[in-house]
């Protein structure tokens, strides 16, 4: 019995783990996520219940009891309703391809569906998950007691077996509960992670980091598909004077408005960032040079136009410079901090040209003030 017992919170330790692991890989939030996942999470607890099932504590000749209910205790919480009756139909139906079908196959087949269906109220029941595992471990065991005493040919033998069981059952169902929520809460905690090492925490945009990633990958991307790729660079003109006038606070919010607004106005597949300070950047993907400008001018209009609202109601008007470089119009085959920078000479000759602009790159000397660029604007 206790070598059982042993094998039991081996396999549930086990899977509970790769579960997790699995979630973790997925991007997978618990509880309730997508209904796919749900429908294939449904039949991996199945499976996880089947195997549970294996490792059973023999009653008598011809009945067993195990801890199987738990994975469809398990799929109801942490996954959701349908993922529960599909564990519970899971077991019923490989209960029966391994045993063969026997009365007592097709009473045990009837509590697993039975508990599996009862899932679907556990799991959006407004209850604690502790609450919610308790509760329904606790009629599972009564639901396979009951059968149990129907089909027994021996009460003796059940009640001198079934209590213990009962027990481990019920111990099982908190053990569960304690390895799940850690597993979670580790979880959640990696995803957390990731995403403040990837976003600005004040735009909610990519960050820095995130944008060089993007760029090598997008890069790679364009040179192996032979598409092209263009890079906004944006800054604000003349931002210090609106922290100067208006406060730190007022210039973050101009921050976070011009990032959403340069969200609205890129296309879904393009990555916007937040680089730092008051300077972003657009990653428009299979984009060719004129296309950019056409959207670098329809950004820079946009600002323009826009009443940015500031924390103690006042309105203000703003507006950017922009560099662009096209790959591989600009840089054939050269890195991508090369890329960045020709994006980047492009913007200070935006700047030293007037502000509220926008400038390609081009080659040859920097355009400095007071030079006359004609080549400048395509
Ligand atoms: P230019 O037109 O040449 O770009 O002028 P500018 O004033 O925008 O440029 P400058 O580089 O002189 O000033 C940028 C300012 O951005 C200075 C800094 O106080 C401000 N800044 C940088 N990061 C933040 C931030 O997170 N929040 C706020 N409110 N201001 C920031
Ligand atoms: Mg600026
Ligand atoms: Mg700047």
């Amino acid at each position: 019995m206790l070598s059982t017992f042993f094998i039991n919170v081996c396999v549930m330790i086990t899977f509970m783990y790769i579960s997790g692991i699995i979630a973790k890989y997925y991007n997978i939030r618990v509880p309730f996520p997508s209904l796919r996942v749900q429908l294939i999470g449904g039949i991996l607890f199945g499976v996880y219940g089947t195997v549970l099932m294996n490792y059973s504590f023999p009653l008598n000749d011809d009945t067993i009891v195990d801890l199987r209910h738990l994975a469809i205790v398990t799929a109801a919480v942490y996954l959701g309703g349908l993922a529960s009756v599909i564990a519970g139909l899971v077991i019923s139906i490989l209960r029966v391809v391994m045993f063969g079908l026997s009365s007592a196959a097709i009473d045990a087949a009837f509590v697993m569906t039975l508990i599996g269906l009862s899932g679907v109220y556990f799991a959006y029941a407004s209850w604690s998950r502790l609450t919610k595992i308790i509760t329904m471990n606790l009629l599972g065991i009564t639901l396979i007691f009951v059968i149990l005493v129907l089909n027994t040919s021996s009460m003796n033998s059940l009640m001198k077996i079934y209590p213990l069981q009962m027990t481990i059952s019920f111990v099982g169902g908190i053990f569960i509960y304690f390895i799940a929520e850690f597993i979670n809460k580790s979880n959640e905690m990696l995803f957390l992670l990731e995403r403040r090492a990837s976003t600005d925490h004040l735009t909610n945009l990519s960050n820095r980091r995130q944008f060089e990633k993007s760029l090598e990958l997008q890069l790679e991307r364009a040179r192996e598909s032979k598409q092209k790729l263009s890079l906004l660079v944006i800054d604000i003109d003349r931002f210090k004077k609106v922290n100067d006038t208006y406060g730190h606070s007022s210039g973050d919010a101009v921050l976070k408005q011009l990032g959403q607004l340069l969200i609205e106005h890129s296309r879904s597949a393009d990555i916007v960032s937040r680089n730092g300070g008051e300077e972003f950047a657009i990653l428009l993907l299979d984009c060719g040079s004129h296309q950019a400008l056409a959207i670098a001018e329809s950004i820079r209009q946009s600002v323009e136009k826009y009443l940015f609202a500031l924390p103690d109601g006042t309105t203000i008007r703003l507006t950017i410079s922009i560099g662009v470089a096209v790959f591989p119009d600009h840089c054939d085959e050269r890195d991508d901090a090369d890329f960045f920078e020709q994006a980047d000479r492009a913007l200070y000759e935006a700047k030293n040209t007037g502000r509220n602009r926008y400038a390609p790159f081009r080659s040859g000397p920097l355009c400095l003030p007071g030079n006359v660029c004609s080549d400048m604007i395509e």
